[in-house]
């Protein structure tokens, strides 16, 4: 099983920008390497898809997130060029709890249902309650279930 462990700067950063985009969903990614880990918000564009094209985004960003396809691949690219790990995907659930959805699982799993697209990363997924956070999971790949568990996460 993948523990999930970040750094208590990166936990900070990810909770003050999910109360602030309250009431819409926030996400992004947590990278590093040992002796680095910088996180990596990404602007949710589902509001914009929702009011370009609601019979093909039918939900809000307040229920789903579309990341900014140009702001993640810059996160990709950055990456490559620094060797870092994508260690984290994350984002949040406004007024919901902190599980891992149907929806968020497909989208983990964008290329093929049985193999997320980034097998090694640990999936955070923050619940907040009235624009203040109130609980943090984490959720990584069992390649034997071929399904994501809940697995613990530590804030160092
Ligand atoms: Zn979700």
């Amino acid at each position: 099983m993948t523990a999930a462990s970040i750094r208590r700067a990166s936990m900070d950063a990810i909770v003050a920008q999910a109360e602030r985009e309250f009431p819409f969903e926030c996400c992004g990614f947590i990278i590093g390497h040992d002796s680095v880990e910088k996180v990596r918000p990404i602007a949710n564009i589902q509001n914009a898809m929702h009011a370009k094209d609601p019979a093909a985004f039918p939900r809000d960003a307040r229920t789903a997130f579309l990341m900014d396809p140009k702001q993640h691949l810059a996160v990709m690219n950055e990456l490559d060029r620094r060797k870092l790990a994508l260690r984290v995907v994350y984002h949040s659930h406004p007024n919901h709890d902190a599980y891992f959805s149907t929806t968020d699982r497909a989208q983990a799993c964008s290329f093929d249902p049985s193999e997320p697209d980034y097998p090694d990363t640990v999936y955070i997924v923050l619940s907040i309650r009235s624009a203040k956070f109130a609980k943090a999971a984490a959720f990584a790949w069992d390649p034997e279930k071929k399904e994501f568990t809940e697995t613990p996460l530590t804030i160092e």
